[in-house]
């Protein structure tokens, strides 16, 4: 069995507004129904910035952000009866829910009253270790069981269930803010014979580009009108002023989706371009479910994830050019 340090390297918040610190710390012992995973490499999300930047309430501190983590697990707590040493496993943001409340009971254990979150109310992967439930844990497939991996359980899973709330009759898809969800999404989509809008900033060609090498039938940035309505949209980019953009110009019947957990407010709009049945939501979280549903799409489905590796301790450098929107794809460490 490999021998298991005391102390590890971690990326740590102590304060929002303020920088991530490489501390040592001790590695933590996997409790009940919890697994002690050697992390392979973590990606940086949005999300990230966002509780960096004291703009998500409420994180556990000091805290070890990071919720896209692949990793090897060691040893397993009492209780693990589907993850053993050897495997190969996926930690994503949802990191636990109480099994009892109305939205548990009700197949939206996303929306759980008493859910933990990896990487903000639980510790994440911006370490070389972590523990986490393996209720909670994806078994990766063999193709996706590398460090490219990474931007698979948030990117990936939120992005999926971003698309899965569009009417299944949807085909012009629009997405707005070309990053690591879009870029796998856009695979997904196409696969399944959608035609993808891919709007960026204005500007960043680069991302235009890439979208196009992706498959993308028209790419633009969001000043522009995509040469035919859509069917969906779906706001990757934190710009609550994207809704109204996106809703003008998204069919009757089709639907606006707001993919990312914090957005800036929202401007009026005139109901015009809701009426005729246009929708407006959001999508918190994810389901075990969606991640079930979703690896196993990847078993017949071909994506490739587009990363940029960082070394652990230069997580704030990786933040720094995603918040700028240096990063084609996504970013991730290696501990
Ligand atoms: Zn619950
Ligand atoms: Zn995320």
């Amino acid at each position: 069995m490999e021998k298991i340090p005391e102390i590890m390297r971690a990326m740590v918040l102590e304060k929002p507004g303020e920088p991530l610190r490489l501390k040592e710390v001790t590695v933590p012992k996997p409790a009940e129904n919890q697994v002690l995973v050697k992390i392979i490499s973590c990606g940086v999300c949005r999300t990230d910035l966002h509780i960096v930047d004291g703009e998500l309430n409420k994180p556990k501190l000091p805290l070890i952000i990071g919720h896209e983590i692949v990793g090897t697990v060691i040893t397993t707590g009492k209780n693990v009866s589907n993850i053993k040493a050897g495997d190969i496993v996926g930690i994503p943001w949802l990191g636990y829910t109480c099994g009892h409340c109305k939205y548990c009971k009700s197949g939206k254990e996303n929306l759980c009253e008493n859910a933990k979150f990896t990487g903000y109310t639980i510790d994440g992967g911006y370490a070389e270790y972590t523990v986490a439930d393996e209720r909670y844990c994806f078994l990766l497939p063999e193709d996706h069981s590398g460090p490219n991996a990474a931007p698979l359980l948030c990117a990936g899973l939120i992005g999926y269930r971003s698309y899965s709330m569009a009417e299944p009759s949807a085909v012009n898809f629009g997405l707005y803010g070309f990053g690591a969800a879009a870029s796998i999404l856009i695979q997904v989509a196409i696969h399944q014979g959608k035609k993808v809008f891919a709007f960026t900033r204005p500007g960043d060609t680069v991302s235009q580009q890439f979208a196009l090498s992706l498959g993308a039938f028209w790419a633009g940035d969001t000043s522009q009108l995509p040469p035919e309505k859509l069917d969906a949209a779906i706001i990757f980019a934190p710009a609550g002023d994207l809704v109204p953009t996106a809703l003008a110009v998204t069919d009757k019947g089709g639907s606006v989706i707001c993919g990312g957990i914090h957005m800036s407010d929202i401007p009026s709009f005139p109901y015009d371009i809701l009426w005729g049945e246009r929708i407006i939501r959001s999508v918190a979280n994810l389901t075990r479910k969606d991640g079930h549903d979703f690896f196993e799409l990847l078993k017949h489905t071909p994506v490739k994830t587009e990363t940029e590796f960082f070394k652990l301790e230069d997580a704030n450098l990786a933040l720094n050019k995603l918040r700028k929107g240096d990063i084609n794809g996504a970013a991730v460490l290696i501990p």
